[in-house]
């Protein structure tokens, strides 16, 4: 069970009479899993969450997440969100926080590669020592990427994310926008936002 204060900052920036977010919630499984949700809030992006002791750790990628190793993108901390969140798809209302549609547009199990000086670290220790290594088994991401705690701009939730070398990495690849169906529905952002179901529609997992 999560510590309920983790999600003092989640439920207080949503009216839950107005949203269809999960207030709570969610079971942890054999391990820990990630989602990446497409978002068309105000400024359209991605949010990249990693399930860590009950919670989701959430970062925004305002350019979503690239492969090219070269690459640093900027990932901003945001609220750590309920576990029930990584089934979460639908239309946030409009006037309601976060208001756009949301589709899960990546999601699978994670492996914590974090180290420092050859000693494995535990995620919340990767967290609060700024460098956090995952590996990912997504259906469109796969590989090593960090987090690096840069404060850009001297902002303490900014952050940035690459791809490692090796497995999963290519510079020509453009998931973001060649891969815009969602993993849980097959539907796009704006299938969802229309109500439709979209031609490639599956059933969800459960
Ligand atoms: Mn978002």
């Amino acid at each position: 069970m999560a510590d309920p204060d983790k999600l003092r900052d989640y439920r207080a920036k949503r009216d839950f009479s107005r949203t269809g977010e999960p207030a709570a919630g969610g079971a942890a499984g054999d391990g820990p899993i990630f989602v990446i949700q497409e978002h068309s809030a105000s400024h359209h992006h991605f949010d990249f969450r990693l399930e860590v002791e009950g919670v989701l750790v959430s970062f925004a990628l305002p350019k979503g997440p690239s492969l090219d190793p070269s690459e640093r993108r900027l990932a901003v901390r945001t609220e750590d969100h309920p576990l029930a969140y990584a089934d979460f798809e639908g239309t946030i209302p409009e006037g309601a926080y976060g208001a756009g549609t949301v589709i899960v547009w990546d999601r699978g199990p994670y492996e914590n590669v974090s180290e420092k000086d050859g000693q494995a670290l535990t995620m919340p220790e990767a967290l609060a020592k700024g460098h956090v290594r995952v590996r990912l088994f997504g259906r469109k991401l796969t590989g090593v990427f960090s987090l690096v705690h840069a404060r850009l701009g001297g902002e303490d939730r900014n952050w940035l994310i690459l791809k490692e070398q090796g497995e999963g990495a290519d510079a020509r690849r453009r998931p973001a926008t060649t891969q815009p169906e969602s993993v849980a529905s097959g539907r796009t952002l704006a299938e969802v936002a229309a109500g439709a179901a979209g031609k490639g529609a599956r059933r969800r997992r459960k």
